[in-house]
């Protein structure tokens, strides 16, 4: 079965925006935390801030005892803002910056004296909000039938919902263009809905059937299901992946997804992984269990670090190398399984059929990690005291990424080494670089050498990028459970263009480094690696690959193609 998810699946910028600001509040501002209404339409999500302590208020109380309120996405009538600010609350606005060009676009017309005619769900959050700036002025129609009841205006003005239906909305232009020529029409909806409504149908040309993921409540995803169902294919509405039909789905050669805009990427991943898993998905056979099993295990990445380490100790020029390419394999095996095992926490969201393989083989996995870590620290000392304390050193703060080394009492936002911002791509990368590149000369040489640092950039730097990659297919798992990781704090694109700029620049220090001599001239070979690691990248950015075994197998592949290059070189 081939799986194609539509490129505007998941959250818009203002649904993002808004669970940003509330998951950023409890560091920031007083607590509690509270939402003004559900904060999206999505139980998991709901369900999951709920956890986190952030609840939902649905009436403004006369007085709070402090706290803060964030207004959603939909917006709210501004006498709701002023009501909380006057109960004691602090408000935060996480109104959608379209949502408020709506609101200002009413507010402005109605205190010219035009009626406002607002084309939506009566009912639904941001159409009450919208009301609310029209004052007495405001009237509502859901459909042709309210929008004809309507008496003819002296002057009026036509408004969508951001996320109606474009049809619909075009039918309504149509009618009050021929009706009443002298209304003013604005066309309000958000072009990420009309971006998603349009994809909806591409995608329904090129599949079998169409998944719609996204909450029962949700107007946009309801609308989304209504646009699937009238292309003919079978449409599916489903809110997670347990609800997925499977046996009707079993005979489709090729799937769509789409989601509404208050669905995290999470979902939609635990909704590709269950169709990636199904028995009868034939297109994925025996090799995508392989590929499954050894990235699970982490012998395939335990098979990249021996690589890496082959071909720095190549390009140093160390003769004895297979006790580090072995020490190196043995060390990232063993930190993978027991950082896997302690920290199965963001894996829920990001990566469920992981969590759920560590929880079901734990035992088995931490007696794998403890033999791994042991054979590579019992290697190091019969190689001498200097390469064990490295070897030890590495181990301990490797293990204690995850564990927590300060009482609550100094301090309850640090108290991990994961806790600080950024710590796990820069630990994993530092971790891969020491033991890749400056283990085995160090160990050797017993000095140190500025080729050291060019081998180590290019190790490093290569490291960085596949971990830096992984963080951002797993951005909105590790922002729910408050992982600050690097495309957390600069935003996926600047992260994008940041790891492109690595990569072009360990080309050029590997072709530099080359040509002066400086490491052995397997640099100009292996600059193949890193253009290899760009050419996934933009793979993944233009969407013709999607989040998944395959792309993770094909990223740690990069690896063992260095190591392969590497032998075929040196031959
Ligand atoms: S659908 Fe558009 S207008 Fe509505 S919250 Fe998302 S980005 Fe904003």
């Amino acid at each position: 079965m081939k799986i194609l998810i539509a490129k505007t699946a998941g959250f818009c910028m203002g649904v993002r925006r808004a669970v940003e600001m509330v998951l950023d509040a409890p560091g920031k501002h007083e607590t509690p935390i509270f939402t003004y209404g559900p904060l999206i339409h999505n139980p998991q999500v709901l369900n999951l801030l709920e956890e986190k302590g952030i609840s939902v208020i649905n009436d403004i109380p006369s007085k709070a005892e402090g706290g803060t309120v964030l207004i959603r996405a939909h917006g709210v009538p501004p006498q709701a803002k002023d009501r909380l600010r006057a109960a004691g609350f602090t408000v935060i606005d996480a109104t959608c910056p379209r949502v408020i060009k709506v609101q200002t676009i009413i507010g402005k017309h109605a205190g010219q004296g035009y009626e406002v005619i607002i084309i939506g769900d009566r009912d639904h959050p941001e159409v009450i909000g919208l009301l609310g700036y029209a004052g007495e002025k405001g009237h509502v129609a859901g459909n042709m039938n309210d929008l004809d009841a309507l008496p003819a205006f002296e002057k009026a003005i036509i408004v969508a919902q951001t996320t109606q239906n474009i049809l619909f909305f075009e039918s309504v232009k149509e009618r009050v263009i021929r009706k009443f020529p002298h209304y003013k029409i604005f066309d309000t909806i958000c072009d990420s809905t009309g971006k998603r409504q349009a994809e909806v149908k591409c995608l329904a040309d090129s599949v079998d059937a169409l998944i719609v993921v996204g909450g029962r409540n949700s107007g946009n995803t309801q609308r989304l299901v209504e646009i699937a169902e009238q292309t003919g294919k079978p449409a599916y509405h489903v809110e997670t992946e347990t609800e997925l039909d499977l046996k009707s789905l079993a005979s489709a050669q090729c799937v769509g997804i789409t989601a509404g805009a208050s669905t995290p990427n999470w979902i939609i991943k635990r909704i590709c992984r269950t169709l990636e898993m199904l028995p009868f998905n034939k297109h994925r056979g025996w090799l995508f269990s392989i590929q499954r099993t050894l990235l699970l295990t982490n012998i395939y990445v335990s098979l990249g670090a021996g690589c890496l380490c082959y071909t720095c100790s190549k390009l140093l020029g160390i003769p004895n190398y297979y006790s580090y390419v072995f020490i190196s394999m043995l060390y990232v095996q063993s930190m993978h399984i027991f950082n896997n095992l302690t920290g199965t926490e963001a894996d829920h969201y990001n990566d469920p059929d992981r969590a759920l393989f560590y929880n079901t083989h734990k035992v088995f996995l931490a007696v794998l990690g403890f033999i791994a870590g042991a054979a590579g620290l019992i290697k190091a000392y019969t190689m001498g005291l200097f390469p064990f304390m490295i070897l030890l050193v590495m181990s301990a703060m490797g293990l204690s990424y995850n564990l927590r080394l300060i009482p609550e009492r100094f301090s309850s936002n640090f108290r991990r080494i994961r806790d600080i911002p950024g710590a796990k791509t820069l630990l994993i990368t530092m971790a891969w670089g020491i033991v890749t590149a400056i283990f085995p000369p160090l160990s050797v040489w017993g000095r140190f050498d500025p080729s050291i640092v060019l081998v180590f950039i290019w190790s490093a730097g290569m490291v960085f990028v596949r971990t830096a990659l992984f963080d951002i297919l797993d951005m909105q798992g590790d922002q729910i459970v408050g992982k600050d990781t690097i495309p957390i704090l600069m935003g996926e694109k600047r992260t994008m263009r940041f790891l492109k700029s690595i990569l072009a620049g360990i080309i050029v220090t590997l072709f530099l480094s080359g040509a002066f001599h400086l490491i052995s001239s397997l640099a100009f070979a292996i600059a193949i690696c890193p253009l290899f690691l760009y050419i996934v990248l933009l793979v993944y950015e233009r969407g013709y690959m999607l989040p998944g075994i395959q792309l993770e197998f094909l990223v740690e592949t990069h690896f063992v193609l260095t190591g392969v290059i590497t032998l075929v070189s040196c031959q």
